[in-house]
């Protein structure tokens, strides 16, 4: 057994002020105003394990992944995705899904934080990351690469709905599937028991997966050929069917500049940010760890500290990173609160998260499972 006192704790939902948390057998067997412990947080906060819900675990956050990966065998690159995820557990974030692997890795990693993994994207041929072996064409083959995901025990359905900034001769404006397709997925998907998230930039793609009834849309930048223009009438849309927009952010400075493009856009970009909080679609947040320096895995405090920065009211950034991520991750039953009978993934803080969100860089304690790490 073990005890652990906070002066102060948020449970996923709300503040509360001198907790003691009890932990047995790797679960919360209570939560508990006052009384002493054997470890003491002090004036630290404990929050519940932070969940980020896109990253890429097999992406080294290097100059150049796609190259690093390719050229990894599978033993190999199943060290790195080790690495990668041993990373996001030291910034406190306990739990990962993992939106495009290859070969199904991320499915064999134990012993780090969770990994709610997607195996390989369903792509086009030769579409976004198809690299990661997840090429289809026409409906059967799309229905019989849900059902594959399925048997070989994935957490989630990812299917690239446009293209992508990562992937040369790809249109992250344009979509690259039908209507029609991305129902099949997302039907084949849902009778399967799996949620789907759609990789969307341009406005097409983002309409075909509110259309197709996917359960989250990434990125949602509104790209178009050479700018972003935030449909306002579709936001509504996606806020009025309760569609979950994964909201791209967290980025630590580097030597470089980021791609010219995104530089250039990156004013738009914000503001599109801003439109989706202010339309009050619901949102969680997904790094994209993993697809390039300025994304190192374990990035997920910056994005919180960088929405605030832009807007988005602090409480409602911690609970969209704890108990709205387990939700829509289907662990919320588990994960994302501390109240009993939920895992004891733990990240204690130093400082306020509330009136400061960098305090969620300045982790004290980790436990994952009620194992300190
Ligand atoms: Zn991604």
């Amino acid at each position: 057994m073990l005890t652990i006192r906070a002066g102060r704790l948020f449970d996923g939902h709300d503040f509360l002020e001198d907790q003691v948390v009890t932990v047995v057998d790797g679960r919360v067997t209570e939560v508990a105003r006052g009384g002493s412990a054997r470890v003491d947080l002090g004036g630290a906060t404990l929050l519940p394990g932070l969940v980020d819900c896109h990253v890429h675990l097999a992406f080294d956050a290097g100059p150049d992944p796609i190259a690093r990966l390719t050229a990894a065998g599978d033993e190999e690159l199943l060290e790195l995705m080790r690495e990668s995820a041993a990373r996001h557990l030291a910034a406190g974030v306990t739990t990962v899904r993992d939106l495009g692997d290859r070969g199904f890795l991320a499915l064999r990693l134990t012993g780090g934080p969770e990994v709610l993994a997607a195996g390989p994207p369903i792509t086009t041929v030769r579409g976004h990351c198809w690299w990661l072996g997840g090429e289809v064409s026409g409906e059967a083959e799309i229905r019989e690469a849900v059902r594959e995901r399925a048997r070989r025990g994935t957490h989630v359905v990812k299917m690239m709905l446009t293209g992508g900034e990562m992937t040369e001769g790809t249109h992250s404006h344009l979509a690259q599937f039908t209507l029609a397709e991305a129902r099949a997925a997302a039907e084949e998907a849902h009778a399967l028991g799996l949620p789907i998230a759609g990789h969307a930039h341009g406005r097409p793609g983002v309409a075909i997966a509110l259309e197709a009834g996917f359960d989250t849309v990434e990125h949602c930048s509104f790209l178009t050929a050479d700018s972003v223009e935030t449909d306002f009438d579709l936001l509504g849309k996606l806020a009025g069917a309760g569609t979950v927009v994964s909201v791209t952010a967290g980025v630590v400075p580097v030597g470089g500049p980021p791609p010219p493009r995104i530089v250039a856009l990156l004013p738009k970009l914000i503001a599109n940010m801003q439109a989706l909080y202010s339309c009050g679609v619901p949102f969680v947040i997904g790094t994209d760890a993993g697809v390039g320096p300025p994304k190192p895995h374990g990035v997920l405090p910056h994005a919180v500290e960088q929405l605030a920065g832009i807007g988005y009211a602090p409480l409602d950034l911690l609970r969209a990173v704890t108990s709205v991520a387990a939700r829509v991750c289907r662990v919320g039953d588990r994960k994302g609160r501390i109240r009993p009978g939920y895992d004891a993934d733990l990240v204690a803080v130093d400082g306020d998260p509330l009136t400061d969100p960098s305090a969620l860089l300045r982790p004290v304690a980790v436990y994952r499972a009620g194992r300190a790490t």
